[in-house]
């Protein structure tokens, strides 16, 4: 392994102000449950700012902000909604150093990622239903179609910033309005794009960011002037969501966990394949919905290619997300780095074998490294259960047969990958395999263009594409 100086990112660049309010209505206002919390650094446990949490009448205002909004901007025509949109898009990438530092201070993940993967593809995705807002009487669904009013929208803390932009950009574009709830421990770039929006000239209450916690969300879902939630994050709160929806007249959207399989057969190129499932289980420290959580590997290469891994994975390096050279960044919170020891325990007491890098610890913040369980049964909660983090449970397989079968065994269906160089044998595998992406070849690629979303309990909708704009229409 190379010796690497530091080449950490500067965070001059972020101006991060002491305490935030709630963005209603196009501005900062305090909030009437007059309670805030600390959001941190979880890779060195400092406290960057306090934010407001929004109680009940919070989120009342600013769903009451978003329906006032609604007709003017649902009136306007969709060539004049896309140059705000474009106009947010390119504002992004003029500040993109900045929301990355932001984001990787907030969220702890690699600057490299948040720089190179998250950044890109939030404006992208700015960009690509910017030209759709002029465009929707042409999408598919009928001659003049309709947005749906106040958009309630509840996110994850994985990709705080691009889960904003699956959410905002497609609402916007197709004309509604909306109230997002970003994740208590990831609230900061959200309120950076609060700024983005008066920057833009975006019209006051068209969009309006709430933060708080579980209830804010609750809060906002629940309440009766919101005429469509999206909801991205776990099984057991969109389950809880689907249960308070039910009967009423909302249209609901849900991107849920996931287990997928990432699928190595014997004549895939094994040294491209560890790269790719390097990529699908370690990037974003795991912390992904569709991350390549299962490692299934044809029993005949096995052998070589869990060498290959472990080889890969002594040369990644873990630490300060902000210095270039990191491959693992920290864990979000406590609370997840807990539930991920629990689960790695449950690993080693139901039989597998634990392995992991010797790789060093930072004494402050929240890490774990990554970690390889073999020697693993369907059976065990590791192999069944979301981890969302970086660990990954290797399985092997003898027929393609008995790996759809395997890859189809959980109760998830988010992603899959397939490593071979055969054509029929990947079309084969995706015909049959119930996930809503199949990578081929690759893993964790994501495009604005290209619908997301999952079969079975890893939710309902579709998210990106033309498929994303259904979501956000009365159709
Ligand atoms: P989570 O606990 O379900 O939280 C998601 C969001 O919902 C947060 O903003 C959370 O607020 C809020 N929330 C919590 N309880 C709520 C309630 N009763 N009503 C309304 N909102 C509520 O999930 P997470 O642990 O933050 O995120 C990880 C999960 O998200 C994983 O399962 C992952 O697979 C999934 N995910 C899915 C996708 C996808 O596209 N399918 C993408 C990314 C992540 P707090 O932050 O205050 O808890
Ligand atoms: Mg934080």
């Amino acid at each position: 392994m190379f010796e690497y100086a530091p080449a950490p990112e500067s965070r001059d660049i972020v101006d991060i102000r002491p305490s935030y309010g709630l963005f209603i209505n196009g501005e900062w206002v305090e909030p009437q449950s007059e309670e805030r919390h600390k959001t941190i650094n979880p890779a060195t446990e400092e406290v960057l700012a306090e934010v407001a949490w929004a109680g009940e009448a919070d989120v009342d205002r600013a769903v009451q902000a978003a329906a006032k909004a609604f007709p003017a901007w649902s009136g306007m025509p969709g060539a004049e909604r896309a140059k705000y949109l474009f106009r947010i898009a390119r504002i992004i990438q003029e500040r993109s150093r900045e929301l990355a530092v932001l984001e990787t201070l907030d969220n702890g993940k690699p600057i490299r990622e948040s720089r190179d993967v998250d950044l890109p593809l939030v404006a992208a995705h700015f960009f690509y239903y910017a030209g759709w807002a002029d465009k929707l009487a042409y999408a598919g669904f009928g001659p003049d179609p309709r947005p749906l009013g106040v958009a309630g929208q509840v996110i994850p803390w994985n990709f705080p910033l691009l889960m904003l932009a699956w959410k905002i950009a497609p609402a916007l574009a197709c004309g509604n309005t909306v109230v997002l709830k970003p994740a208590e421990t990831t609230p900061l770039t959200a309120l950076a794009f609060a700024d983005i929006c008066r920057q833009a000239d975006l019209p006051p209450g068209v969009v309006n960011i709430v933060t708080g916690a579980g209830e804010t969300g609750a809060a906002l879902v629940n309440h009766p002037g919101v005429d469509k939630v999206a909801f991205t994050g776990s099984t057991e709160v969109g389950r809880l969501i689907a249960r308070s929806l039910a009967g009423t007249r909302k249209k609901l959207t849900l991107e849920l966990g996931g287990k997928a399989a990432n699928i190595v057969f014997e004549d895939a190129p094994i040294d491209q394949a560890v790269e790719g499932i390097v990529n699908g289980i370690f990037f974003n420290q795991g912390h992904v919905c569709c991350a390549g959580s299962r490692l299934l590997v044809q029993e005949s290469i096995a052998g070589d290619v869990l060498e290959a891994l472990k080889r890969r994975l002594g040369t990644l390096r873990l630490g300060d997300p902000l210095d270039k050279n990191t491959d693992i960044g920290a864990i979000n919170s406590a609370e997840q780095l807990a539930k991920i020891r629990e689960l790695s325990e449950a690993g080693e007491a139901e039989g597998a074998e634990r392995w992991s890098p010797a790789c060093p610890i930072p004494d402050r913040g929240f890490w774990f490294p990554p970690t390889v369980f073999t020697g693993v049964a369907q059976s065990h909660r590791i192999a069944r259960e979301e981890i969302f983090g970086p660990v990954l449970s290797v399985l092997t397989f003898r027929t393609p047969a008995e790996a759809v079968e395997k890859a189809n065994n959980t109760p998830y269906g988010l992603s899959a990958g397939v490593w071979t160089e055969k054509g029929s044998l990947m079309l084969w595998m995706a015909s049959r395999l119930r996930a809503g992406v199949v990578w081929s070849n690759t893993f964790n690629r994501f495009d604005p263009a290209s619908p997301f979303g999952g079969y079975k309990e890893s939710g309902y909708g579709r998210e990106g594409g033309r498929h994303g704009l259904e979501a956000y229409l009365d159709v």
